[in-house]
């Protein structure tokens, strides 16, 4: 008897026959002598929907009461689930995040995972019952509900999965696994059939919504094999897995392909050249608890003043700029600029280590398409470059074929969701 705990993503749970499908898959599974653990988001783009609805009661709406709202969402996918599975006789208990035990700290709309104690839901298994977890939710020390972020049921199912010490964490979503890049935008991305935590973890962080970062991080700590495949197939996913010396993998040059479209650029124009400016710099940016990315600093032509150029989220490009233009006496700058229409493209692959010649790839590809790069930033594993948000998606695709990484036969399949 295994311990598995399945995650079912909104596109999976859109509708009626959605919940009959997934709630099919689960009393499968259940039926096959196995423990179930199933975390379930909110149905379709209800997030985004209640979301909407918020902003038109309030351009500022309290984090306190914006995290209630959310956590409605998966309220009902959950129920519904546990009468879909209840129905094919199968006996279940749903629980929310906080029935649960899904401890986080108190940042509203982006809380961590402090505490799992998750007893109610050892109950149940031990009772013979499938347990349904409310995803993206928990609850902080003053007993009010938190939300983990957009995307965050991942982390709930990874983080439950490693505190029940569960056999293997199934991620059910629209499409069959983790591919050589987003299928929406390329529709000859391959497969993947095994991939490193580490470079999941930079495909997530780099735009890749396929998997929640934070659930990435959980399994890499904690050894959580994760299993990425779709809830409309019963096709073989992607294994996200550390190889082992007895079982390694066969690990290509590059990986895959991240874009990402929901970042902005600011030019902090004729700053003092001078040490301690760029501290002063950034201390502000992380104030208002902007997440910096890409960083380039021109050389001073007349040494006495530079440009630095950043990324970060779209979302915190206001409260940034706000910031940056109080403090402008104090940094001495000469002008502020944002610039929205850029996207990120991302190349990663763990090969970047041992193999030359990627970076000459990469930036041939682009200028074979008469693309311009605006900024360039790496890490060990990872190349990233800056364009202009038009020209991103024909960037993924020119690089996608540059390095050969386009399937020769099948085109890849999006079951569902709307890319929202
Ligand atoms: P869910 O609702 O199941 O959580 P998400 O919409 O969060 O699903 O994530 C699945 C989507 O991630 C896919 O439909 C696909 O468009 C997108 N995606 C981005 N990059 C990749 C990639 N490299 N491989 C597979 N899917 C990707
Ligand atoms: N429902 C939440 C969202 O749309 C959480 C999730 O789907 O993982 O972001
Ligand atoms: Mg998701």
């Amino acid at each position: 008897m295994a311990l598995i705990v399945q995650k079912f993503g909104g596109s999976s749970v859109a509708d009626a026959t959605g919940l009959a499908r997934v709630a099919e898959r689960i009393a499968a599974t259940h039926r096959a002598g196995n423990q179930v653990v199933a975390v379930v988001s909110a149905m379709g783009d209800t997030t985004d929907d209640l979301l909407d609805l918020a902003a038109q009661v309030t351009p500022r709406p309290p984090a306190r009461e914006m995290d209630i709202l959310l956590t409605a969402g998966e309220r009902i996918s959950m129920s519904l689930l546990a009468m879909a599975i209840d129905a094919r006789g199968v006996p279940v208990r749903s629980y929310t995040g906080q029935q649960a035990g899904v401890l986080t700290d108190t940042t509203y709309g982006k809380a961590q995972i402090v505490k799992l104690a998750p007893e109610r839901i050892v109950q149940s298994l031990d009772d013979g019952q499938v347990a349904i977890v409310a995803g993206f939710q928990g609850v902080n020390e003053a007993n009010d509900v938190t939300t983990l972020g957009r995307g965050g049921s991942d982390t709930t199912a990874v983080a439950l999965a490693a505190a029940l010490k569960a056999d293997v964490c199934e991620i059910y979503t629209d499409v069959d696994g983790v591919f050589t890049a987003d299928p929406r935008v390329v529709s000859s991305a391959r497969r993947i059939a095994e991939i490193t935590p580490e470079e999941t973890l930079e495909l997530a962080s780099h735009g890749a919504k396929i998997l929640h970062l934070r659930a990435v991080e959980f399994a890499r700590r904690y050894s959580v094999p994760l299993h990425v495949r779709s809830s409309f197939s019963h096709k073989e996913g992607t294994w996200v897995r550390q190889p082992t010396k007895e079982d390694p993998m066969e690990e290509p040059v590059i990986a895959g392909i991240a874009h990402d479209a929901s970042q902005g650029k600011i030019t902090v124009q004729g700053v003092p050249d001078r040490p301690g400016v760029a501290a002063r710099l950034f201390q502000v940016c992380a104030s208002v608890g902007a997440n910096v990315d890409t960083i380039v600093q021109n050389v001073s032509v007349d040494s006495q003043r530079t440009d630095i150029s950043f990324t970060l989220s779209t979302q915190e490009a206001e409260a940034t700029m706000h910031a940056l233009r109080d403090a402008q006496d104090d940094l001495g700058y000469q002008d502020l600029i944002y610039t929205e229409a850029i996207g990120i493209l991302s190349l990663v692959g763990a090969g970047m280590r041992t193999h030359t010649g990627i970076s000459s790839t990469l930036f041939g590809a682009l200028y074979e398409e008469g693309i311009n790069i605006h900024m360039i930033s790496t890490s060990e594993i990872r190349i990233s470059v800056v364009v202009d948000i038009d020209e991103l998606q024909r960037a993924v695709r020119a690089v996608h074929s540059a390095f050969d990484l386009d399937a020769s036969e099948t085109e890849a399949v999006v079951y569902g969701g709307t890319g929202r």
